[in-house]
């Protein structure tokens, strides 16, 4: 998020402003999409295996009874039912990319992990979840992460991603045994799946990246200098924050937004 707009991080982790968020249809997706496919895996785990059509069922289910109006649908040609049924389509595209889904074996679902990286006596901690976390034959793990996005990044725009990598570090430290790991992204919604092994070399270029730029958020904590990024490429359509910010439109009061000071915390979401 800093790196996107640092003024929207400020509002976020310095100040520490509550805002009431109206969820949007492309969130409801993803959501819907990673419930059906953690239960799926569950279940597989236990031994019972969804056809599609049965999945297919689930998730409509799933999106049936959490579906509420007002959820915003903030596309001017597409209602609800368009996407329900670019998710539907997800999970069509994972299903058959997958099955008989005999290529690895899911060690957990859903796995929250608290890697921690340390420079000069410093320790930064993070947190993230893991979609799932599986094991193939060859006992490799594998991490496996959803996205129901539009985009379809290349492999360069993935060697560069620091979430995946962090994760890896996270579950490397969980697990000492885990040397190899292999970051699997699935881009749901054109049935393509990336992988990319980072070596050590990689994870100690990634974790030095992390460490520049904490110590470039430490700097503008110091001089308090957190610029807004609108018309330099922050997605201010989808910032929670337009209502404060000056540079959405002028300032309309802080209705339904308060500091929550209680929390002062090391860890750093990037
Ligand atoms: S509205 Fe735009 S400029 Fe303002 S905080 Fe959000 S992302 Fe940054």
């Amino acid at each position: 998020m800093f790196e996107e707009c640092p003024r929207a991080y400020k509002f976020k982790y310095i100040d520490k402003i509550r805002v009431k968020k109206r969820q949007n249809v492309y969130g409801f997706l993803g959501s819907i999409v990673h419930e059906t496919l953690e239960e799926f895996h569950k279940d597989l785990k236990k031994g019972k295996k969804y056809s599609l059509e049965g999945l297919i069922e689930l998730y409509s289910k799933l999106w049936n009874e959490k579906w509420k109006e007002s959820i915003k649908v903030s596309h001017p040609d597409h209602n609800p039912d368009h996407f329900k049924k670019v998710g539907g389509q997800c999970i069509k595209n994972y299903y058959e990319k997958l099955s008989p889904f005999n290529k690895d074996e899911t060690v957990k679902t859903e796995l929250r992990v608290h890697p921690t990286i340390k420079k000069d006596g410093k320790e930064y901690n993070f947190q993230g979840l893991i979609d799932r976390l599986a094991i193939d034959k060859k006992g490799q793990y594998i991490i496996h992460d959803y996205k129901t996005g539009k985009n379809l990044p290349s492999r360069t725009d993935l060697i560069k991603n620091r979430q995946l990598p962090l994760y890896q570090i996270g579950v490397q430290q969980k697990y000492t045994f885990s040397e190899n790991i292999v970051l699997a992204w699935h881009y749901l919604r054109f049935g393509e799946i990336i992988k990319i092994e980072f070596d050590k070399e990689n994870l100690d270029s990634i974790r030095r990246d992390i460490i520049d730029l904490i110590q470039i958020i430490e700097e503008a904590k110091e001089e308090n200098n957190f610029p807004a990024m609108r018309e330099k490429g922050a997605n201010c359509g989808w910032c929670d924050y337009q209502k404060i910010c000056q540079e959405w439109k002028p300032h309309s009061g802080n209705e339904g937004f308060k500091p929550n000071q209680s929390q002062q915390k090391l860890e750093y979401f990037l």
